[in-house]
Order: C-alpha cells, then structure tokens, then sequence
C-alpha cells in the first residue's frame, strides 16, 4: 500500500510540474526573469558556446527538488517527500530530454522520432519560439499542448508566420 502511495506521489509531481514550469515560464521568464531567458529566445548563430543563461533555470528548479531529498531523508514522518524530489527530477530530465535534446539539438539524439504528438510538441514550442520578445509569445508548456497544434498549420499559425 505505501508503495502504491509513493509512485502515485512520484506520478503526481511529474504531472504537476508541467502546470509549474508553464506558469514559472509564463510569468517569471517571461516576467521579473526575461533576462535569464532572453538569449533562449535569440536567433541560434548569434550565441557563443555550449550553455545559455537560460540554463540557469535547471539549477533553479534543482533547489525544491534537493529540499524535498533532504528534509524527505532525514526528518522523521516526512519520507513521502523523498517522492516529490524524485518527481520534481524525472520532470528535470524529461523536459531536458524533450525540450533540449528532441526540440532544441544540443545532442545528435532521437533526431528521427517523428509521431503526431512528437509534431505537435515541435509545432507549439516551434511557435512560442516565433516571437523573440518578452511579450506576445504563446504556447509556454511543454507536454501538454493545445489541440490546434495536432492540425494543419493554417489553424495555428498566426499573421507573423504567414510573412
Ligand atoms: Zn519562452
Ligand atoms: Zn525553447
């Protein structure tokens, strides 16, 4: 039975950190933040070297996650926490997976994945990637991704693209 509770926690927090990293992406990077994700929004040739300051995000969202292992490891009653750490770090390396690796190409993998929701994954990250400002943009999730984006490029598509 307490197994059974822990993976659902684990299962949880992996969900729930999709509504997290849309609203932290929403509001905080592309809010108080923009200045730690502007150069993601920036046309690839004019970066230098491997990381952005994007990447700063990563060691961000690691502190709740080393907070849940820590006080779930060693405070007593409080272990299911240990779960939400590991949600928290699974979400970590599937959006690394999906949003750097899949999307953006940092690594030469998965390049020949190709389904209807792998596209549709492509599409909506592919157009929140239209506009390079702070403002305007759309499409700030990752896994969960708007019906339209399954469809034809004429339902999605704004003006912007039609240029
Ligand atoms: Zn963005
Ligand atoms: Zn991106």
């Amino acid at each position: 039975m307490q197994t059974i509770l822990y993976i659902g926690i684990t299962i949880l927090t992996v969900a729930g950190m999709e509504f997290v990293a849309w609203a932290a992406h929403k509001y905080l990077m592309h809010g108080a933040l923009w200045v730690w994700h502007e150069d993601h929004h920036r046309p690839h040739h004019d970066k230098e070297g491997f990381f952005e300051k994007n990447d700063l995000f990563f060691l961000v969202f690691a502190i709740p996650s080393a907070t849940s292992y820590i006080v779930g490891l060693n405070v007593a009653g409080w272990f299911w926490l240990t779960f939400v750490g590991i949600g928290i770090s699974i979400y970590g390396a599937i959006y690394f997976l999906i949003h750097d690796v899949y999307i953006h190409r940092r690594f030469p993998w998965f390049r020949h994945l190709d389904g209807k929701y792998s596209r549709a994954i492509l599409r909506a990250h592919g157009h929140h990637h239209a506009i390079t400002e702070k403002d305007g943009a759309e499409s700030f999730g990752l896994l969960v991704v708007a019906k339209k984006y399954f469809g034809k490029r004429s339902e999605w598509a704004g003006e912007e693209s039609k240029a």
